[in-house]
C-alpha cells in the first residue's frame, strides 16, 4: 500500500504510522462528562467494511498528520488530506 503525502508525494506504506479511526468526537467538557461518554469514546468502535476516515502520521517524511479516506475491504485510498 502506498500513501500519497500532500507534502512528499507518493510514499511506502512503511514511512507511516497508524493512529486509528479518525471519526470519533472527543468529549468536549473534560471531567464533568459521564464516564459511560468517556468509554465509548476511548474503547467502543464499530467494525467497518467501507471507506472511512483514518489517522496517519508521517513519521519518516514530513512529520505531517493525514486524514486518509480508505475503503477496509479493498484498501484502495481514496483521499488524503492534511489533518
Ligand atoms: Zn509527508
Amino acid at each position: 500500500m502506498r500513501i500519497t503525502c500532500p507534502h512528499c508525494g507518493q510514499r511506502g506504506l512503511e514511512e507511516f504510522l497508524y493512529h486509528g479511526d479518525a471519526t470519533p468526537q472527543r468529549p468536549s467538557d473534560g471531567g464533568a462528562t459521564p464516564t459511560v461518554e468517556w468509554t465509548d469514546y476511548v474503547y467502543l468502535r464499530d467494525n467497518k467494511n467501507f471507506a472511512h476516515e483514518e489517522l496517519w502520521y508521517h513519521s519518516a517524511g514530513c512529520h505531517a498528520w493525514l486524514r486518509v479516506t480508505r475503503d477496509l475491504s479493498t484498501h484502495e485510498i481514496q483521499d488524503v488530506r492534511q489533518a
